[in-house]
């Protein structure tokens, strides 16, 4: 491991594209003027590539990228097109398996130049420090609408109460080094939500804080309705907790029937009840919340049907010392 960490690293960055023909000049000529200097001060070594992956867009983004791959600084690019819109994280996941034997460490980044280019420095700095993941962290969110940094930050907090684990104010925006996507090609899911998936391989990491920028041009693909379906794709691929939420409540509702029936035997000896309005709303209590429980508890089991589907690594191992003569193989 220390003589990858000496020799020059090739990085990879993994660019996912969707109807970005008006950006993508731009955003071309920016990484690729941060690449040759990266390559030219020795941070980064000569086979690195900017890598474009076009997420079946509708418009002249392909073509665009293949010019990129043909034109002049041709070797700093490379494109992938996806045979249809898979989805940012389809498309994120998909560039990262299609580069990752060919880097030492990738960075995934956004096309519309929202994401800081020069975060890029300090990601390789912090990958020469010795850290496998680099998490790309908002330091404000002065430039989003009032609307969209509420939502964003209740986002946050509500992942961490419903189970599942999130760095906080980082999205899409990080560095992996090829160990970690070695790693992460051992994940067979669908469902997928890379920010959940990074931390839960585990590993060496460390954040690096950058100033968000608006959209360089075009408009966002990510409107309120994907947004919500992407926080609750979150939740329902990580975390068993609403099952469990259930449960509770059926308990909850079992014991406000004890408490219920204490209550209608106290009105009925002191003579204050109703004729058969005890009885109804015990019963009712009772019924609920055993239906409640019971509903828990298939719960439970499809959680755990849940978890054995997806077939994640039961462990990921980071390091094995041991003596080479004792070593079968050695
Ligand atoms: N994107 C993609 N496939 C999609 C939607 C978006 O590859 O189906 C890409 C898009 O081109 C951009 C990134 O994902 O590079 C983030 O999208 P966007 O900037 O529209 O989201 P926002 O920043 O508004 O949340
Ligand atoms: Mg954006």
């Amino acid at each position: 491991m220390m003589e990858t960490e000496k020799k020059t690293m090739t990085l990879y960055l993994v660019v996912p594209c969707y109807n970005e023909e008006a950006v993508l000049p731009e955003t071309a000529k920016q990484l690729g003027a941060k690449f040759a200097h990266l390559i030219r001060d020795g941070r980064i070594s000569r086979e690195s590539r900017i890598t474009f992956v076009n997420d079946g867009s509708k418009d002249g983004t392909w073509a665009l990228i293949s010019q990129l791959c043909s034109g002049k600084g041709a070797r700093l690019f490379c494109g992938i097109d996806l045979a249809h819109n898979a989805g940012h994280q389809a498309a994120v996941l998909a560039g990262l398996m299609t580069v990752k034997d060919r880097c030492d460490a990738a960075i995934t980044m956004d096309a519309d130049l929202q994401d800081d280019v020069d975060a890029i420095d300090q990601m390789v700095d912090a990958y020469y420090a010795g850290n496998q993941v680099v998490y790309g962290v908002r330091s404000s969110r002065k430039t989003d609408s009032w609307f969209k940094r509420h939502t964003a930050e209740s986002f946050y907090k509500f992942m961490k109460l419903m189970g599942t684990e999130v760095v906080y104010n980082h999205a899409d925006f990080r560095l992996m080094s090829r160990r970690v996507l070695d790693e992460l090609s051992r994940f067979p899911e669908s469902n997928l939500f890379l920010r959940g998936m990074i931390p839960m391989i585990g590993f060496q990491s460390t954040n690096v804080y950058y100033e968000r920028h608006e959209r360089f041009a075009g408009e966002s693909k990510y409107p309120l309705r994907k947004m919500l379906h992407f926080a609750a794709e979150g939740i329902t691929s990580f975390s068993v907790k609403p099952l469990k939420i259930i449960t509770n409540l059926g308990f909850l509702m079992v014991a406000v029937s004890i408490i219920m029936f204490l209550w209608a035997f106290f009105t009925k000896f002191t003579g204050h009840s109703e004729q058969g309005w005890s009885s109804t709303v015990c019963s009712i209590w009772l019924i609920g919340g055993i239906q409640t429980l019971c509903l828990g508890i298939i719960g439970e089991y499809i959680g755990k049907i849940y978890a054995e589907v997806k077939r994640r690594p039961r462990y990921i191992v980071a390091e094995f010392l041991h003596d080479e003569e004792q070593d079968p193989e050695a």
